[in-house]
């Protein structure tokens, strides 16, 4: 039994569930961002970075920030498109899914923790990656255990029947 993974409200139980796989300290440093999120996240690079912006930057006209997303990557930044439409991979982070980042703890050991709650059920993973560069583990929870999830609410003391 499992419940799909669909908002960010579920990123949270997600982690307060995987939390006592990981080591201490380990925070959520990153989860569901909109792609307008994301593509600040890009002018902030280009901006750091001296990148030139040129002309009004529009979301819905890839043309107008695909190119500096170009640069920013072409510096070696893990960076993503916010929206489909270029030849650049778009950021798992700007689908409604449960996707989070995670630091704060030896990268190693939050990995390992991850690895932990999937051995034992408690969820499974699409993807569990150490992002180096990031100095983050990158997840992408597919479900959660239903046991879990009644466990996180009794332990929050809602009533469950
Ligand atoms: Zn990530």
């Amino acid at each position: 039994m499992a419940e799909e993974c669909g908002d960010p409200i579920v990123t949270l139980e997600a982690f307060a569930i995987l939390k006592r796989f990981l080591p201490p300290n380990t925070r959520l440093t990153s989860t569901y961002r909109s792609p307008e999120h994301q593509l600040r996240i890009i002018l902030g690079f280009a901006a750091e970075n001296n990148i030139p912006i040129q002309g009004p930057v529009i979301l819905s006209q890839p043309n107008t920030w695909a190119p500096i997303l170009a640069r920013v990557r072409k510096l070696g930044k893990a960076v993503n498109a916010p929206i489909p439409g270029t030849k650049f991979p778009v950021s798992p982070h700007t689908k409604y899914k449960c996707v989070f980042d995670m630091s704060g703890a030896n990268l190693r050991a939050i990995e390992a923790g991850c690895h932990s709650a999937q051995r034992i059920g408690a969820m499974e993973f699409a993807q569990i990656k150490l992002e180096t560069n990031n100095h983050a583990v990158h997840v992408e929870v597919s479900s959660i255990s239903r046991r879990e999830i009644i466990r996180l609410y009794e332990a929050q003391g809602f009533a469950t029947t």
